[in-house]
């Protein structure tokens, strides 16, 4: 059964930075797909605007060669292409200065929802939201986009929303984390409050603990001098891996709209417990094969950015009081897989005997490959060999349940692109959510600065250095494989 498309209103949208890596991998490829399924119809503009000197029909051609290389199997199809490309112009524009401004003005119209899209280093939000206010573009009705990094400390953080609060109400500004985008994180909320099931096991008293993986094989390849300025820390855990956290430990929310449920993921990350030195494992990859050393990737020989991070979290609440949150993250592990697993926790009393052997229920949430939920139960093994019981999975992978057609997730930046146009920012940021987040993650990576800590060094296709593993040994836990 395939679902139901409803078009967005009619709407101008610019992409400052259009012509850059994020638009041409990710942006014009999820417009073009969202203009294919019939959601984005009739008299739209999509204006790339950046600094680079060309005019729309070049900027349609740059376009065109990145819906060609990233925008999958519809690309292929030039009726679709020549169609959407015709609504596309550009503007040469900087950011820093006058030239460009009063020709973007110009293209906009009074009677359409706006939406400006900052693709473009953080250090221009400020120049952008003072020129949009300049040039009379940044209305009541008007929203803005901003990508990751949001600041790199609490501080920049604030400097970061201050800037923006000149300009432009909380209400219009969408800050992105495309984890929030994907399909089977949504799911976690629709299993967690729309089935009677979990929620009532949904605490310390049922839930042994929680694991959070985000593995990648890859390593830090040609952005080796950008990752390395920010590390696993500030890349992964302090964005990403934090908003897993907060909608699985959150509260129910009393309904889904964005403040309810961003103040439930606030009260989340204030209630985390400072983390402890021995409670956090900093790692970072070494050569093995072919595969190079991270310290050769970056410029800085003598590099202390850790490429892996294993740390513990504490939620201090009456739910989770005594039920630890395991994170871990890093490049150049075994395999690429990402996966929530709130393991639950020995049934109280086993009936069958110590020949059983010890089971638990665990639900994982994968989130890559294949993403799906699957909830691990205990049932007998068939045959007449007595009362021996074994795991099986109660496997919910969206694509064989739903069918190819309705499995055909849109990506993230699909979903998140048309709820600004919609203007529905459950799925962003709030300011003081990302605020809180730094709060927690900046003593941690001040602790290591001031320590001059190096990380440990782990072997390229390993899981991680050897004290990650230790980490859930000490409390009689240990991590799930990572496997695709
Ligand atoms: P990029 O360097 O490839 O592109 C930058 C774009 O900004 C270009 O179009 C350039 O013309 C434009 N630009 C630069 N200076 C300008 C100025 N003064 N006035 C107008 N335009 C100007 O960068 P990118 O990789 O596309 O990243 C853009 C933003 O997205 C950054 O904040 C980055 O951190 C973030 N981001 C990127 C990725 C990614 O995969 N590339 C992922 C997550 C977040």
């Amino acid at each position: 059964m395939a679902s139901r498309v409803i078009p967005v209103e009619p709407f101008d949208l610019v992409i400052f930075g259009g012509t850059g890596d994020l638009a041409r991998r990710k942006i014009w490829p999820a417009l073009f797909r969202r203009f294919v399924a019939g959601q984005i119809e009739g008299d739209v503009r999509l204006i790339g605007a950046a600094r680079g000197e060309m005019d729309s029909a070049g900027f349609r051609d740059v376009v065109q060669e990145a819906i060609v290389e990233f925008g999958g199997e519809e690309s292929r199809r030039k009726a679709n292409l020549s169609a959407f490309i015709k609504m596309l112009s550009y503007v040469t524009l900087d950011a820093r200065g006058e030239a460009g401004w009063v020709e973007l003005a110009k293209l906009m119209r009074p009677d359409r929802i706006r939406a400006f899209y900052f693709s473009v280093a953080p250090s221009l939000f400020g120049d952008l939201a003072k020129r949009l206010h300049k040039h009379g573009m940044a209305d009541d009705t008007s929203r803005i986009v901003v990508e990751k990094p949001f600041g790199r400390d609490l501080e920049s953080a604030r400097d970061l929303n201050r800037v923006l609060a000149r300009h432009f109400d909380e209400s219009q500004i969408y800050r992105i984390d495309h984890y929030l985008g994907k399909e089977t994180v949504q799911n976690l909320m629709a299993i967690r409050f729309g089935n009677v099931l979990f929620e009532p096991l949904w605490n310390s008293q049922y839930v042994d603990h929680i694991q959070i993986t985000v593995a990648e094989s890859v390593g830090v390849g040609g952005r080796g001098d950008y990752y390395d300025k920010s590390g696993a820390m500030r890349d992964m855990v302090q964005n990403h891996m934090m908003q897993l956290l907060c909608l699985i430990a959150m509260e129910p929310p009393a309904k889904f709209d964005p403040d309810a449920v961003r103040d439930e993921k606030l009260k989340v990350i204030r209630a985390l417990d400072p983390v402890r030195g021995a409670d956090v494992v900093r790692g970072q990859y070494e050569a093995q094969g072919d595969k190079a050393d991270y310290r050769t990737q970056v410029e800085d020989p003598d590099s202390t950015t850790e490429s892996f991070i294993a740390l513990k979290a504490l939620v201090s609440n009456w739910r989770w009081a005594g039920t630890p949150f395991y994170l871990r993250t890093g490049k150049r592990l075994r395999d690429r897989a990402s996966e929530i697993a709130v393991v639950f926790k020995d049934a109280p009393h086993s009936i069958f005997g110590a020949d059983a052997g010890r089971h638990r229920n665990i639900l994982t949430i994968r989130l890559q490959p294949n993403e799906g939920i699957e909830l691990g139960v205990t049932i007998k093994e068939p045959g007449p060999g007595g009362m021996r019981l074994i795991d099986v999975p109660l496997d919910m992978t969206f694509a064989e349940a739903l069918g190819p057609e309705d499995a055909d997730f849109p990506d993230a930046y699909e979903r998140l692109i048309m709820d600004v146009i919609r203007g529905n920012q459950t799925l962003f940021m709030r300011g003081d959510e990302v605020e809180a987040a730094w709060a927690w993650t900046d003593p941690i990576i001040a602790d290591w600065e001031a320590g001059a800590s190096e990380p440990l060094p782990y072997i390229s296709g390993s899981s991680g250095p050897d004290e990650a593993l230790m980490l859930m040994h000490r409390d009689g836990r240990r991590w799930r494989e990572i496997k695709p």
